[in-house]
């Protein structure tokens, strides 16, 4: 197991996902890594590439019309601990969804680092890639530091 912190339970966004996170960080599993994803994320895998897995955000942010995450079969915390053609990959993949949801428009935050400073909540680096309805009732938010209001 990892030695770092898996979550960050103050970037949980709801109280059940704070009492989940909390259970997990106990039982010392990471919902992102291959082994855990399919027993405690909810959402299905809808793609699996050499380097990335797709699914939906257990937690879709507010507003958005889709929300996938694309995430790396390793445990890394940051996109520079992959390889260059893993990068390629993502580029597909993202070319992909956008594809499958045209004619929306996308937009991608991926946090790398430690998450108590980039506002993630899962160690595990993953990329937020959300669809944005033609005729939105708010404003789609992503937090991308530790500190401040969502304002
Ligand atoms: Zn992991």
């Amino acid at each position: 197991m990892c030695a770092e912190p898996l979550y960050d339970i103050s970037a949980a966004r709801t109280d059940h996902q704070r009492e989940y996170m909390e259970q997990l960080t106990r039982d010392g599993i990471c919902i992102f890594c291959p082994e855990h994803v399919a027993e405690y994320h909810r959402e299905p895998i809808e793609h699996h590439g050499e380097y990335w897995y797709v699914t939906k955000n257990d937690y879709p942010y507010a507003g958005a019309e889709a929300h996938y995450l694309i995430v790396p079969h390793a445990h890394v915390t940051s996109f520079d601990e992959l390889p260059d053609a893993a990068g390629a990959e993502l580029w597909a993949i993202k070319r992909m969804l956008k594809e499958q949801l045209a004619p929306l428009a996308t937009a991608t935050v991926e946090r790398s680092g430690d998450m108590h400073y980039n506002g993630g909540s899962v160690a595990h680096l993953h990329t937020h890639f959300v669809a944005l309805p033609a005729e939105p009732e708010l404003t789609v938010r992503f937090k991308v530091s530790a500190l401040g209001t969502s304002d």
